[in-house]
């Protein structure tokens, strides 16, 4: 039960009545008996540096950030991580002494599920170019050894600018960028194939990738889509013997990265799972 010293935590999106979040934090919040609550809040793009503002004069502990606001609260901020300033997204906010510390935990909760040793340094290709991509990329080019990343995306254009803003924060991994009907060829060597476009939310039938000869028992397909648990972009890399990661365990562990940062203790995994399970059941 709230009291007059419970902390706040708020997510603010737009929309944001569909997010999962709010019931991950409570399950944390709940089995470890914190005095803290975890609010959603719809803010319109015009509001959300109000907002912002708002919530640090509230003495709020934290924020999560999602779309369409994870670019514009990076500039709303006193301090970056150096991920958030690679790029330029963010979907964390942590109180610090003297304002917001602006942290994005979209990567650390992409590589938890992911064996990246397997890849043993091959190239991967992630479709799409929006923030989760980013973050992606920015992931795997700092943290698993892989050598290439082909980013494609319906907007050729967009993969090119998403390649020219990461490539002065990302040594010596070569990122290349291209349209997604022309992918194919990228594909082919690649060991990590990564969705991170929306195709396939709450559609069964549809795939980012439909030429399933391209798959195969080395390659891993993941699919950042939580909704429905298994694509068919899943069901048919599983059908060719690929190894496949769905979007909840990287849902999770991005929250749990979050909590961590907030309340300085482990989201217990287990009570989280089951939350945003029956969250998302239809
Ligand atoms: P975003 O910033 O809006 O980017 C989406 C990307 O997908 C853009 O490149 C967009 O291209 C492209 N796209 C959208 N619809 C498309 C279509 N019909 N055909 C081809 N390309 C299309 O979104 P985001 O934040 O990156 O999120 C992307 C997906 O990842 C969402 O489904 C989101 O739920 C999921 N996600 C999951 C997690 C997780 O924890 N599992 C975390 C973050 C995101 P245009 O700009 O041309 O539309």
């Amino acid at each position: 039960m709230a009291t007059a010293s419970t902390g706040l935590v708020a997510l603010l999106g737009d929309p944001v009545s569909h997010s999962v979040s709010p019931a991950i934090h409570a399950a944390g919040i709940a089995a470890l008996g914190l005095d803290l609550t975890y609010l959603a809040f719809r803010v319109a793009p015009a509001n959300l540096h109000t907002a912002v503002e708002g919530l640090w004069a509230l003495g709020a502990v934290g924020a999560n950030v999602t779309i369409p606001h994870k670019r514009a609260v990076a500039r709303l901020v006193t301090e970056r991580s150096d991920a958030v300033a690679a790029t330029g997204s963010a979907n964390t906010l942590v109180r610090t002494a003297t304002g917001w510390r602006a942290e994005t935990t979209d990567g650390e909760g992409f590589l938890r599920p992911l064996d990246a040793a397997s890849l043993n340094g091959a190239p991967a290709v992630v479709l799409g170019a929006g923030g989760a991509a980013r973050a992606v990329v920015h992931a795997l080019a700092t943290q698993t050894g892989v050598a290439a990343i082909h980013v494609a995306a319906r907007r050729a254009e967009q993969a090119q600018s998403l390649v020219h803003g990461l490539a002065p924060h990302i040594g010596t991994v070569t990122l290349t960028a291209g349209s997604m009907r022309e992918a194919g060829p990228a594909i082919h060597p690649a060991r990590l194939l990564v969705n991170a476009t929306p195709i396939g939310t709450g559609d069964a039938g549809a795939t980012p990738w439909a030429d399933v000869s391209l798959f195969h028992p080395a390659l891993t397909v993941y699919d950042l889509v939580y909704r429905p648990a298994e694509t068919r972009l899943l069901q048919d890399a599983r059908a060719a013997g690929a190894t496949v990661i769905g979007g909840l365990p990287m849902l999770v562990a991005q929250a749990a990265a979050s909590f961590r940062l907030w309340t300085g203790r482990r989201l217990p995994l287990d009570a989280a799972l089951a939350a945003a399970e029956h969250a998302l059941a239809p």
